[in-house]
């Protein structure tokens, strides 16, 4: 995802809709004809309102409701990326993310 997208980007959270941070793990520069423009690969998007976190897996932002991260696929996906970052990702989200941590293992 381009980092410009963070501009405009929203919680989904029905009741939030709050501005997002962002915190950047990889990326690299794509050179376009007239400017440089830095690709996110990887990266953690937190709600500073509703507390939530999202990830962002292979360039790809996933901000999916609750629901639907909390099974399947999704929660694999999600889960490995908390696993592979657990090293920069803050504690808190680590023992009590919204909607889930890596309190399991
Ligand atoms: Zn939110």
């Amino acid at each position: 995802m381009k980092r410009w997208l963070m501009d405009i980007l929203a919680c989904p959270a029905s009741d939030c809709r709050s501005e997002l941070n962002l915190e950047v793990y990889t990326s690299h520069n794509l050179e376009t004809e007239d400017e440089v423009v830095e690709e996110i690969d990887e990266a953690l998007i937190r709600c500073p309102k509703c507390g939530r976190w999202y990830p962002v897996i292979d360039g790809i932002a996933c901000m999916l409701p609750d629901d639907l991260r909390k099974e399947g696929k999704q929660y694999r996906e999600e889960t490995a990326f908390l696993e592979k970052w657990k090293e920069n990702i803050p504690t808190d989200i680590l023992k009590n993310g919204i909607p889930f941590g890596l309190t399991e293992q």
